[in-house]
């Protein structure tokens, strides 16, 4: 069985990282033969969608199950349209999360654990290593330019009590705004593939938005964030199956909770 651990690290003996949409890295794992890939996560720059874009790539790699500190309830739903599993709560080291996992000490759990944009800017709740954030972490993507969720981690958020970091200098500046900038190009290159892949006459989305129109108010915000132009409004808004990727792009964007992800029948 192919599972997915959040980690902070590209290898089986780094520490499961609480965050998911936002984690470092993604540890793929065969529990049979306990091979592993390790996926360096392209949505750690996203301002928002970072969770919904994660668990799209979770769902492309075809795990079964995914084993995180928290998860947030857009990834949530595009876990459940794509039949994976979620498992929350984890802790410690990859390694010994396979093992248990394998020894059948986890529950699937029913729903998302935390809200929307849960540690978007934060620190991971449990190993209080930095990604960057609004200023606070030390390191690349310190406190600088993009902000939230910028940067290359490992900045450690300072304690009570110790001292304050002295200002970043210009070089660690600009090494800041080349790994934003390197970050960026990768996100870029995800959507450019991305709408690549839905104008593929090969490619059959398995997943697709919808609308809920006691909610929607037809304000038109999820039109521009859709890659395919999938979304019209008429007065309420209304998505074209024939060109819907089910990127879930359009989620976050929406600011009555009126758009989810299922999948198609
Ligand atoms: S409507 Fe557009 S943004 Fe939303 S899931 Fe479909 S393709 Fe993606
Ligand atoms: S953003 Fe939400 S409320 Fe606004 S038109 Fe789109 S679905 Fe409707």
């Amino acid at each position: 069985m192919k599972i997915a651990i959040t980690s902070m690290g590209p290898t089986l003996d780094d520490r499961v990282e609480a965050r998911f949409g936002r984690c470092p890295y993604f540890v793929i794992i065969d529990t049979e033969s306990m091979r592993f890939e390790a996926i360096e996560n392209p949505n750690t720059a996203l301002g928002g969608g970072a969770g919904i874009q994660s668990a799209q790539l979770m769902a492309e790699k075809d795990v079964r199950a995914i084993l995180t500190g928290n998860c947030g309830p857009n990834a949530f739903q595009v876990f459940r349209a794509a039949g994976v599993e979620v498992i929350v709560g984890m802790s410690g080291l990859v390694r010994d999360v396979v093992d248990r996992f394998k020894r059948g000490e986890f529950s699937t759990t029913a729903e998302a654990n935390v809200p929307s944009h849960f540690g978007m800017g934060a620190s991971s709740p449990v190993s209080g290593q930095g990604m960057g954030g609004m200023g606070s972490g030390r390191g690349m993507g310190g406190g600088r330019g993009m902000g939230r969720g910028m940067g290359m981690g490992m900045g450690r958020m300072p304690e009570a009590g110790s001292p304050v970091h002295p200002p970043v200098s210009p070089e660690e500046d600009l090494e800041s705004l080349r790994a934003q900038t390197r970050a960026l190009e990768e996100q870029l290159k995800l959507i450019h593939d991305r709408i690549a892949g839905s104008t593929d006459p090969n490619f059959s989305p398995k997943l697709i938005a919808v609308v809920d129109l006691m909610k929607c108010t037809g304000c038109g915000l999820c039109v521009d964030p859709c890659p395919t132009r999938a979304i019209t409004i008429n007065e309420q808004a209304e998505i074209l199956a024939s060109r819907c990727n089910g990127c879930a792009l359009c989620l976050a964007a929406c600011p009555e909770d009126a758009l989810s992800i299922r999948a198609r029948r």
